[in-house]
C-alpha cells in the first residue's frame, strides 16, 4: 500500500477567493499543516472544464440533486423540482458562471490524509453552516438561502476534493503529469521519519 504521505488531493481557489485577496491566507492553512504543494498554476476556466470537473463522478448529478432535494425539505422549504437532475442542471449552470468568472487558482497538495484534512481546515460546503476557524467559516457569509433567492451558486471561496477517488479523477482533469513536481521538504522529516535522527549531534 502506498504510505499515507503520498495522498493528494486537488484544490481550487475560486474567482471570489482570489477577488477578496485571500491567496495567502488559503495557501498559508494547507502550508502549516504540513502539507506539500506539488503543483499550481492560476487560469480562467472554460465552461467545459468546470462542467467536466463537476461530472467526474457519473453519481454526482444526482446525488447532489437529492442531496439539495432533502436540504430544501429540512428548511421546510418546497423544493423547485422533484427530479434530482433538474435540480443538478440548475447549479451547474450556477456553478459554470461562478467559476468562469474571473482567473481561479488550481492547487495539488500532498500529505498524509490531504484529502480529508483539506476539507476539514475548507469547512463545510454551505459558509453560513461551516465551522469557526475554517477557512468558509472564518471568511464568507454565503447561505442557499441568499444564492437560491439570487439564482447563483453559493460563493464559498474554495473546491476541495471530496473523497481520494474524487481526486484521483480530479487531478488529471485540472493538470498534465509534467505539471506536478516530485520534491521534497526538510519538514518532512520531522513528520513522516520512522526514526527522529540528526536533530543532535551524535
Ligand atoms: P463541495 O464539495 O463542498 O463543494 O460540495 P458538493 O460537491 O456537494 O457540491 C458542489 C457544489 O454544488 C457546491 O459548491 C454548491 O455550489 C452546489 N451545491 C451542493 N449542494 C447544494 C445545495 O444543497 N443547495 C444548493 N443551492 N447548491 C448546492
Ligand atoms: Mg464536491
Amino acid at each position: 500500500m502506498e504510505h499515507p504521505s503520498q495522498e493528494r488531493t486537488l484544490v481550487i481557489i475560486k474567482p471570489d477567493g482570489i477577488q477578496r485577496a485571500l491567496i495567502g491566507e488559503i495557501i498559508r492553512r494547507y502550508e502549516r499543516l504540513g502539507l506539500k504543494l506539488v503543483a499550481l498554476k492560476l487560469m480562467v476556466p472554460t465552461e467545459e472544464q468546470v462542467e467536466g470537473h463537476y461530472t467526474l463522478d457519473p453519481n454526482w448529478r444526482r446525488v447532489t440533486g437529492e442531496k439539495t432535494i432533502k436540504g430544501y425539505r429540512d428548511r421546510g422549504l418546497t423544493p423547485p423540482s422533484e427530479d434530482p437532475l433538474e435540480i443538478t442542471a440548475k447549479i451547474l449552470k450556477g456553478l459554470k458562471k461562478y467559476l468562469t468568472a474571473g482567473p481561479v487558482i488550481a492547487m495539488i497538495w500532498q500529505g498524509a490524509h490531504a484529502v480529508e484534512l483539506v476539507r476539514k481546515i475548507t469547512g463545510g460546503t454551505e459558509p453560513r453552516g461551516a465551522a469557526v476557524g475554517t477557512i468558509r467559516g472564518d471568511f464568507v457569509p454565503d447561505s442557499y438561502v441568499m444564492s437560491d433567492q439570487d439564482d447563483r451558486a453559493v460563493r464559498n471561496l474554495i473546491h476541495g476534493s471530496g473523497s481520494v477517488e474524487e481526486a484521483e479523477m480530479e487531478i488529471p482533469h485540472w493538470f498534465k503529469p509534467e505539471e506536478l513536481t516530485d520534491y521534497k521538504v526538510t519538514h518532512e522529516d520531522i513528520l513522516y521519519s520512522k526514526e527522529l535522527k540528526g536533530i543532535l549531534d551524535e
